[in-house]
This record gives structure tokens, sequence and C-alpha cells, in this order.
């Protein structure tokens, strides 16, 4: 069901409608979820039938057509409340390849389903072992063969993929040595795994530090029709840095919740811990962080506010998306630090659920984007300072 996209809409009320969902998911699930590295079925079931999920899908095609600042409110409350939603963020935005590259054909078969929450778009295949966060490199190669392409290589960290009915792929079309310009001869793919797994396509799941549901992917001699290219061939890598504008300002939103929920965890702790007599919260060494730590995060608020508002704007927001997720990551990993050393040793118990969300927020210094990654971005085309790599 798409939630109404009228002019009240507003960023108030979907915050609240939001909390409420997330209240009947409180740290008890996610601490289960955490400790049996379950997928968090029910929760991504009431996101998806709430509308939230479809929430950037153009009401045409099923969804709310509502704005990414929308969005970012979405996923800001849900990390607010002390979940994650790493489970599903991906079903908002990736389909935007689709939906800004796609022919009118791909359009109408896929993103009605995808808004429905009949069909999940939930993996997103760029990641390689050997290639790492220097996408031009990537091995996996799409050969095409008739009226199919047969994919052949691996990628790692594909998050979600055994929760995905389709994934989006990045693979090379054309060698390295033969394109003309060093960013063409990649091109991008929609999987559909129902299909391919077991037919060329081998998911293996991933322990890791988050429960976040990644994996390793194999493709062997895959075959994907050809009407699955998403525009041009070998323009894929373009496709794909349209869209992580918006991944990374949704990831900024992720962070900033997080922060305000380790900032409001740490408050009202310090004021309820007494030793020596006293709150800790009445020491400055103890209230000092916090301060520190809600000053900084308004002000990366700020920056995932602007930067969401120039994209829905239609404005190209390369600078602000990553300046935004810079900023957000620090200041969640900030309140995630203070809020562990405000609540002492408890901090390490589990059922706190701060050791939780520390090791989830410490994801975001890495992931999508690694922080050096930005600040390269920043020197070379914000400064334009020399291209470091
Ligand atoms: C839990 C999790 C989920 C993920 N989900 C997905 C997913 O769904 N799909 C997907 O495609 N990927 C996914 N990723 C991959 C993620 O995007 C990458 O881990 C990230 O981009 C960093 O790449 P890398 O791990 O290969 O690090 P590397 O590229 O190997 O870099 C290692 C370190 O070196 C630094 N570094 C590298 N080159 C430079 C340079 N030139 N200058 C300065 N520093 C440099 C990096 O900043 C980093 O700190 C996920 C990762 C994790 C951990």
């Amino acid at each position: 069901m798409p939630i109404s996209n009228t002019d009240d809409t507003d960023l108030a009320s979907i915050r609240e409608a939001v909390a409420a969902l997330c209240a009947d998911f409180p740290g008890t699930y996610w601490r289960e979820k955490d400790r049996d590295s379950a997928y968090p079925t029910e929760f991504v079931e009431a996101l998806k039938d709430a509308g939230y999920l479809a929430a950037l899908i153009p009401e045409n095609y099923g969804g709310s057509g509502l704005g990414l600042r929308h969005a970012a409110v979405i996923l800001e409350e849900v990390h607010r409340s002390g979940g994650s939603g790493s489970a599903c963020h991906a079903q908002m935005y990736v389909m935007g390849t689709i939906l800004r590259h796609g022919s009118d054909e791909q359009k109408q078969k896929w993103l009605p389903p995808i808004a429905a929450g009949d069909l999940r778009l939930q993996a997103f295949g760029v990641t390689e072992p050997t290639s790492g966060t220097d996408t031009l490199s990537l091995r996996t190669t799409a050969v095409r063969d008739g009226d199919d392409y047969v994919i052949n290589g691996q990628k790692v960290w594909t998050s979600r993929a055994e929760h995905s009915d389709l994934m989006l792929l990045l693979a090379r079309t054309t060698p390295r040595e033969k394109v003309e310009k060093r960013t063409e001869g990649l091109s991008v793919f929609i999987v559909d795994m129902r299909e391919a797994t077991g037919n060329g396509l081998d998911i293996r799941p991933i322990r890791a530090m988050v429960n976040h549901s990644t994996t390793e992917v194999y493709f062997n001699d895959l075959r994907v029709p050809a009407e699955n290219r998403i525009g041009e061939e070998g323009q894929g890598l373009r496709y794909i840095l349209s869209g992580m504008n918006a991944e990374r300002v949704l990831i900024a939103a992720e962070c900033i919740g997080d922060a305000r929920w380790f900032i409001e965890k740490a408050s009202s702790y310090a004021k309820e811990r007494v030793v020596f007599d006293r709150p800790i919260g009445r020491n400055q060494g103890v209230q000092f962080p916090i301060a520190r730590a809600f000053a900084h995060m308004e002000a990366a608020a700020l920056m995932v506010e602007k930067a969401a508002r120039l994209f829905d704007e239609g404005a190209s927001i390369g600078p602000q998306a990553n300046m935004a997720k810079l900023l957000a990551a620090d200041a969640s990993w900030e309140a995630a630090d203070m809020c562990l050393q405000t609540h002492g040793g408890f901090g390490f118990a589990e059922e706190y659920d701060v050791e939780r969300k520390f090791r989830e927020t410490r994801l975001y210094q890495v992931a999508p984007i690694s922080t050096n990654l930005i600040l390269a971005y920043i020197a070379e085309h914000v400064l334009g300072l020399p291209r470091s790599y």
C-alpha cells in the first residue's frame, strides 16, 4: 500500500508513523536477530506493508513518489529507534538505476511489482575481492552470446542476496585495454536470481561483525537475457554512480539516526547512574562528550538535509552527498564511542544494545564507501587537488 503523497505529507508525520511502527520491534527483537545472524523478516514485512520501501518509486509505477528527504527521514527514524534499515534499505534506492536509465518496457516490467513488494530488488553486486574500491579493475565479465550475455566471475559483500529476487550487477563487457575512455566498458544487468540460483549462480553467506545478511556470489557461465541489460552497453559505471549519491544520503540519514539513539541512550543513563553519590552526568567529564556529540550530530544532520533537498530539486549533489556521508558517519561513530564510555562496563553487556549498535555504526566508516575515498573525492573534485589514486 503506497503512503500518500499530498502537499501536507510532512516530514514530521512520517517520522511519527515510522516511530510508532518501530515501537513494535524493540531491542529484544534486534538482539535476538543479531545473536542468531537471522534476517529480520517481520520488520521488513511491516515496513513493506506500510509502503515505506516504495517511497521513492513514482506514483505512476505504484509507489509513493516521495522525495529523498522523506526517504531519509524513514531510515533515520528506524535507526533512532534502535533498529537497522540494513536489511531492506536497498529496496528503496537500487531501483533508481532502472528508473533513471531503464527502457519504458523495463520500467513497466519491474517497477510496479517492486513498488507492490512482490519483487525484491535488494542485492547490489559491485564489490569484488581483488579490485575492492577500484571498481574499474573489476574482473567479472559479461560476454554477448546471441540473445544472452554469459557471466563469469565473483562478487563479495553482496548483501541480502539470499533475501532478494533480483540483483543489480556491474560487469565488464569490453576488455579494459579496448575501451576509448577508462570509465567505459562496464555494463549493468538485472539478474533474476530466482532462475539463476543453481544455474550458474552460487551464493555463500559471510559471517560478519554485523548482522547484515552479506554474501559472496559466484557466476559460472550464468546466462542473462540481453533484454536485462540496463541502458547502453559499456556505460554501466555512469549508471551505477548516478545512484550512489542517493545511497550516500540515505546511509548518512541512518548514521544520524544512530547518533540520536546513542545520544539519547547516554543522556538518560548519565542521569540515572549514581556513582560517588551523584548521577555520573553531573560530572563535566561525562556530560561534555555527550554535548559535543550532540553538536556534531546536529551539524551533520544539516548537511544530510541539504543534500537530500538539492537532490529533490534535481541538482547534481556529488560534493554534498559525499560530505553528508562523511560528517554523519563521523558523528555516529563519535556518539557510539561516547555512549559506550558513558555506560562503563555495562556498555559491553548485550542487554543494553550499546555494543550491538556500536558494531553496526562502525560499518559506515568503510561501507558503502570508505572515509578515505570520500576525502579523495572532495580533494580532487571540490578543491581541485591532484588525483591521489
Ligand atoms: C557489511 C558489508 C556490506 C556490504 N555490502 C555491499 C553490497 O551490498 N554491495 C557491494 O557491492 N559492496 C558491498 N560492500 C562492500 C563495500 O562497499 C566495500 O567494503 C568498501 O567500498 C571498501 O572496499 P574494500 O573493502 O574492497 O576496501 P579496499 O578497497 O581494499 O580498501 C581497504 C582500505 O584501504 C583504503 N584505501 C584504498 N585505496 C585507497 C586510496 N587510493 N587512498 C586512500 N585509502 C585507500 C580504504 O579507504 C580502506 O580503508 C559491503 C561491505 C561490508 C563490510
